[in-house]
Formats: C-alpha cells, sequence, structure tokens
C-alpha cells in the first residue's frame, strides 16, 4: 500500500524561500577586519534571486556547474543558495589546494562560472589558462580589476552584475535526488575525489544539524562559520542557519586568532564550528590577551580528535562547552555527535564527551574487522568504522573506487571500537596506527596524552621504521615559549598515562606542526620531512 502522504521534493529553494521570508530579520554578518558588514536574510533573498537571473543571462543551464572560490562571506551564502535553488550545482573549490590540485579539481568538475573573491585572485590566476571548461569568471565586491582572464573568458564584477536583476525568481521544481553541491575529498593520497550531495541529503542534514541532539542550533542563535565554507560545506551550517532562523557570522578571511578574537567580541555568537587547531590557537592567543568569549554556550569541534585538555580549557578557563563531533565530506558531514546521556551528572558527563559520540536515527554505524567480519559494539573490540544513510555518499563523481564501499556502506579509513549504547571511540585513521611487534599503538592517544602537559601547545606522533618492534611511535611537539621540557621529562610525565610498552622513546621538538588545506594535522608531511631525514629526533 502507498501512503496518502504529499510526494513534495525537499529542496534548496525550500530553504532558501523559507529563511528570507520567515526569518527575514535573521541576519549574516561577515567581518571586514576592523568591523562588520550586514545583510538580512530577506536582503539575502532578493540578491540570491538577482544572482540566479545573472547566471541565467550568463547562460548557466541545467546542473552546470558553478564553482566558488572564496572565503566565508555573505556572496558566499548566496551562492550557496541561489546555485541549486535555480537547478544548478555548486562546486566548492578549496583556496588552498596545491595548484595541480585546483585544476584537476576544477576540470572534473567541468565548472562554466566561477565565483572568486579579489582577495584570493592571486591564487587562481595563475591557473585560468588550465581551466579548460571555464567562461565566466565573477569577482564579488565592485570591480573586476586584477583578473587575469584567457581568451574565451568573460569577467563580471559580482555587484555590477546582480544590480539590474529582478529580485523575485520563480524557483524551478527539481528532483529531490538530483545534485545541488559537489564538494572533493582533500586527497591526501591520490587525487581529490568528487562527493556530489542532493537537495534531498542537504535537506535532511539541515534538520540533523538543528536537532537537540545534534548540534540543536536553534532560532536566534548567532552561528559563527570558522569552519570553511570549502569544507565539507561548512559542515552545514550555512543551510541549517537558513532553515531555522539562526544568524551566520562569517569571519572572511580573518581567520587569525587575534582577528577571530575580535570578532567573537564584537558579534558575540552562541556557538560556532571548526577544527582542534583553531580553537588552540584562539586558547593561546587569549591567554596574552584576554578577552570574554563567554557569549558562546557551546562549540562544535570536529575534524580530528578533539584532545580531552582542550575541552577543559575551554569549559574551566572560557565558561563554553565543547561539543566533539565526527563527520567526513563523504558524509555531508555530520556523523556522531558527543552528547551524554540524559540524566549523567558531573565527572561521568566527561566519559562520554570524549568519544566521538553516538549516530543519528539516519546513520548506520558498523565495525568491520581485517578479515571482513561484523565486530560486536562491545566498548572493547576495534574495527574499520563502514557507515550507511540518506546523507551518506554512495559513489564518487566520474570515478570507480570499489575500495571506498563494502556491500553498500561506505568505509571511512577510520578505526575505533563502539559501545553498546552507540558510543563511538576513534583510535586511528587506518593509515596513521602504529603497528609495535604485533600490537597496535593509537596515535590519537599518545597525542592526546602528550598535549596533557601544559608546556605543550601541539603534538602529533606518527610510526616510523624500527628494527626490532616494526615501528615506533615519534613524537614531534610543539613547546610553549620559554618551556624547559625535554623528551625525557615528556616521557616520564606520559609513564602514568599510557601502558609501559607503549611509551614513545622518538622525540623531535618543532617550530609548528604542518597543516593541510583544511587546518588539520599533516601527518602525511611529517612523515616525508621524517623520511628526508628533516626532523632532529631524538631517541631516549
Ligand atoms: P574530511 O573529509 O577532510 O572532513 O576528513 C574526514 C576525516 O577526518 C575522517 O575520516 C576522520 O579521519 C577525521 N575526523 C573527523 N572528525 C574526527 C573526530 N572527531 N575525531 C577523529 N577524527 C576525525
Amino acid at each position: 500500500m502507498l501512503s496518502t502522504m504529499q510526494d513534495v521534493p525537499l529542496s534548496i529553494a525550500q530553504i532558501l524561500r523559507h529563511g528570507s521570508t520567515v526569518y527575514g530579520d535573521a541576519e549574516v554578518v561577515t567581518w571586514t577586519g576592523d568591523g562588520s558588514r550586514r545583510r538580512t536574510y530577506a536582503e539575502v533573498g532578493r540578491r540570491c534571486a538577482a544572482l540566479a537571473h545573472a547566471l541565467r543571462g550568463l547562460g548557466v543551464t541545467g546542473d552546470q556547474r558553478v564553482g566558488t572560490f572564496m572565503w566565508n562571506t555573505a556572496e558566499h551564502l548566496e551562492a550557496y543558495l541561489a546555485v541549486p535553488a535555480m537547478g544548478a550545482v555548486l562546486h566548492t573549490l578549496n583556496i588552498r589546494l596545491f595548484p595541480e590540485q585546483l585544476v584537476f579539481v576544477a576540470n572534473h568538475g567541468a565548472d562554466h562560472v566561477i565565483i572568486v573573491d579579489p582577495t584570493v585572485l592571486p591564487l587562481l590566476n595563475p591557473q585560468l589558462q588550465q581551466l579548460s571548461t571555464v567562461r565566466h569568471v565573477i569577482v564579488t565586491g565592485d570591480s573586476t580589476d586584477g583578473v587575469d582572464a584567457p581568451d574565451g573568458v568573460q569577467v563580471h564584477s559580482y555587484e555590477q552584475l546582480i544590480a539590474e536583476q529582478p529580485t523575485e525568481y520563480d524557483w524551478p521544481d527539481v528532483d529531490e535526488r538530483s545534485a545541488a553541491a559537489m564538494c572533493y575529498t582533500s586527497g591526501t593520497t591520490g587525487d581529490p575525489k568528487g562527493v556530489v550531495y542532493s537537495h534531498r541529503s542537504i535537506y535532511l542534514h539541515s534538520m540533523q544539524v538543528c536537532m537537540t541532539d545534534g548540534p540543536a542550533m536553534k532560532q536566534g542563535d548567532r552561528a559563527l562559520a570558522v569552519v570553511p565554507q570549502f569544507h565539507a560545506m561548512a559542515w552545514g551550517m550555512p543551510y541549517a542557519a537558513f532553515m531555522i532562523g539562526a544568524s551566520l557570522i562569517m569571519p572572511d578571511r580573518f581567520l587569525q586568532p587575534e582577528p577571530l578574537a575580535a570578532l567573537i567580541a564584537a558579534e558575540r555568537p552562541t556557538m560556532a564550528a571548526a577544527v582542534p587547531t583553531i580553537w588552540l590557537g584562539l586558547h593561546q592567543y587569549l591567554e596574552q590577551h584576554p578577552q570574554d568569549i563567554s557569549s558562546m554556550r557551546e562549540v562544535l569541534i570536529g575534524g580530528s580528535a578533539v584532545p580531552p585538555s582542550l575541552m577543559h580549557i575551554f569549559e574551566e578557563q572560557h565558561g563554553i562547552d565543547v561539543l566533539h563531533a565526527w563527520g567526513m565530506t563523504e558524509t555531508s558531514p555530520l556523523g556522531s555527535v558527543a552528547r551524554p546521556p540524559a540524566g549523567t551528572e558531573g565527572e561521568q558527563r566527561w566519559r562520554y564527551r570524549y568519544t566521538q559520540g553516538r549516530f543519528p536515527a539516519s546513520v548506520q554505524a558498523r565495525l568491520v574487522d581485517d578479515d571482513g567480519e561484523v565486530v560486536a559494539n562491545d566498548g572493547t573490540s576495534i574495527g574499520e568504522l563502514e557507515v550507511r544513510g540518506p546523507w551518506i555518499t554512495g559513489s564518487y563523481y566520474g570515478i570507480d573506487a570499489p575500495e571506498k564501499f563494502d556491500d553498500g556502506w561506505l568505509r571511512t579509513g577510520d578505526v575505533g571500537s563502539i559501545t553498546p549504547d552507540g558510543y563511538l571511540t576513534l583510535t586511528d585513521r587506518t593509515k596513521d596506527i602504529i603497528k609495535s611487534g604485533g600490537e597496535w599503538i593509537s596515535s590519537v592517544d599518545l597525542e592526546n596524552a602528550v598535549m596533557g602537559h601544559p608546556d605543550v601547545i601541539e603534538a602529533a606522533v606518527i610510526g616510523v621504521p624500527d628494527a626490532k618492534w616494526d615501528e615506533r611511535p615519534l613524537v614531534a611537539v610543539v613547546l610553549r615559549e620559554g618551556s624547559d621540557a625535554t623528551p625525557e621529562s615528556l616521557r616520564e610525565f606520559l609513564s602514568d598515562k599510557v601502558a609501559k610498552w607503549q611509551l614513545p622513546e622518538n622525540w623531535t621538538v618543532i617550530n609548528e606542526v604542518p597543516k593541510t588545506s583544511v587546518g588539520k594535522f599533516d601527518k602525511k608531511r611529517l612523515r616525508s620531512q621524517f623520511h628526508d631525514g628533516g626532523l632532529a629526533v631524538t631517541r631516549l
């Protein structure tokens, strides 16, 4: 029997219509370095209509791709909404990619138009000649200066382009399963892979961002999206904010601790999202330059494991709860979120909050061992995490990657355990696990333990070859200025925190842990620095 329910597609146009009318007074705030630009959601709605007309005028039809090469701004929000709502496909380009990866991604996605911020033109210009499908470059602001456009590529200013356009648009009906947006993985091995989100997947994911057991974004929130819009769709914040009537605070290119602190003090966000390194940097800055950031009731941290020490610092010194979450570009990205079970009190709560958390009803998760067998969710059995659900990718755009899927489940490459009541604890990426004498050492556990030392700013652990044990951990640490900590004293500090056989004997003190294009510890680079002899290693 079929249901009697109406078959109304879930669409970005619906999110846009709803946000710009019902929550027309909510605002998107873009930081300028010494103040803010503000625009209400009603204005955003009108400008989205004008942008859609302008893009049609440039010949954007069907599911053509419109690339964005932009920081987090009001204009980027407009592209997020207008491009899919008109039936085209938004393609967020990571402005920190290596040039050859940028060329690969824009050509592979077949971008017809690129919208670009003037401040990142120097990164785009040298590659424009090689972007074979691009016909139009739209520069945000009033000017077209500074674009080295090759023959056949027209250049427009965003403001001039939308200025004379109608401010209403008859948004077309779309199939909810059709493509709305695409984002390439940051590609630590091989070429980046394209993930294509549907209207339906984005819609459902946005609802999850607003669920109280999830990130709990709500009407009236002021959500600071530090996570770039080119990193896994800014973790779904822009769409969710428009859906629920939360205002958005966009840092533009000002992601360093000093301007971030100023932005928070001025705009008083109530929630925020970013990878751990951003919060570590902000905390260090605030130690020297105290400011009140307690307007934030909670910050969503994911992208890599959150060191427990960071959670305690934020709660105890800044009065802010850290909400630990796990996800991937392939999972839209919201997977699990670490909220303790109702009724859990005091210290008990930490036990749950350190974990990667629980999955929502829409996302199924299982652990699979090396033999391909599903292991029990008993809190101790370890396996590779596999997930499936309506906002989990089932393939990659234009390529075959059978090794990434297992009978309809996405293989995440993350390894860990799940408790009977569903809490996931990740021990590592499969490729980062250290195999020492037939036993596994979790690089994440070691990093967390080392980062618990008050003089340690950053710590990254990699496996290095060892004649006796095959592999042993090497700890790369960044120490606080003036610290007299030594490899010996750090090892001593670890002695009651990790098993004796796991105690690392290889240490290197460095100035900064290399970071990936989305701000995570870049262990691949650290490994090649080690293999090239670029790290001064102390062996205890
Ligand atoms: P990306 O697609 O760039 O967002 O990277 C996804 C990967 O980041 C995951 O497969 C994990 O390895 C890692 N990751 C994300 N969130 C967490 C977390 N909370 N703890 C540990 N690793 C994480």
